[in-house]
This record gives structure tokens, sequence and C-alpha cells, in this order.
């Protein structure tokens, strides 16, 4: 289950990016998740919930999105959403595609409360 890893370095960048941004507390983390990575929300938002015990943000809500996979053909230029793993231009059925969205999970926001002073 990698979700825990990815979920360990997710909090890592949290408590650096609170910590930059003069944060007491966490309320909310938003997280988008490249389909091409496979990951299972529930196994996510699991990691998420144990991980985030005795961290800044221990009474964040998780808010998740999804980046569908876009490839790009080398060969033609012609780009194109696609479901599953298995890619081929449908244009050309060139397999010189490459995938330009849908590969990362991006820490898209932070909530939270400005510490008093
Ligand atoms: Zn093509």
């Amino acid at each position: 289950m990698h979700e825990v890893s990815i979920v360990a370095q997710l909090m890592r960048d949290i408590e650096r990016i609170a910590l930059e941004n003069n944060l007491a507390e966490v309320s909310k983390v938003k997280v988008m998740l490249g389909k091409m990575r496979q990951i299972i929300p529930e196994s996510f938002e699991f990691a998420f919930s144990t991980l985030k015990a005795n961290t800044i943000a221990h009474r964040a809500v998780l808010e998740l999105s999804y980046e569908e996979i876009e490839i790009l053909c080398e060969d033609c230029g012609f780009s194109e959403m696609v479901t599953d793993s298995c890619f081929f231009c449908s244009q050309c059925q060139s397999p010189r595609i490459k995938i330009f969205k849908g590969r990362d999970i991006v820490l898209m926001s932070l909530e939270g409360e400005l510490n008093g002073d």
C-alpha cells in the first residue's frame, strides 16, 4: 500500500508549508491525485487520518480531487484523455506518446488558523 508513503511525504510538506506561513493549525488540505498513480481514495484517506495525528494538521479535513490522464502523441501531436494505462495514439496508432497530465500528487492548498501574534 504505497498510499502510506505518499501521505507521509505529504505530511512533511504540509508541516513545512504551515510553518512557513505561520499557521497555528491546519483545518483543510486539498490534494489532487493524478489518476496515473492509481491511488485508492479510501486507502489515501485512511493513511491521512492515521498520519495526521500529532501533527499540525491533526484536525484537518482532507479534500481530494482527481486529474485525468492526458497523453500527447509525439508523432502527430494529437492529445487526448485516456482512462487506462495501455497507451497509444488513437489518431495514428503510434506508441510514441508522452503522458503530460495525471502523473502527480499535488498539494493544492492548505487552510488554517494563523498564529495569534
Ligand atoms: Zn498520433
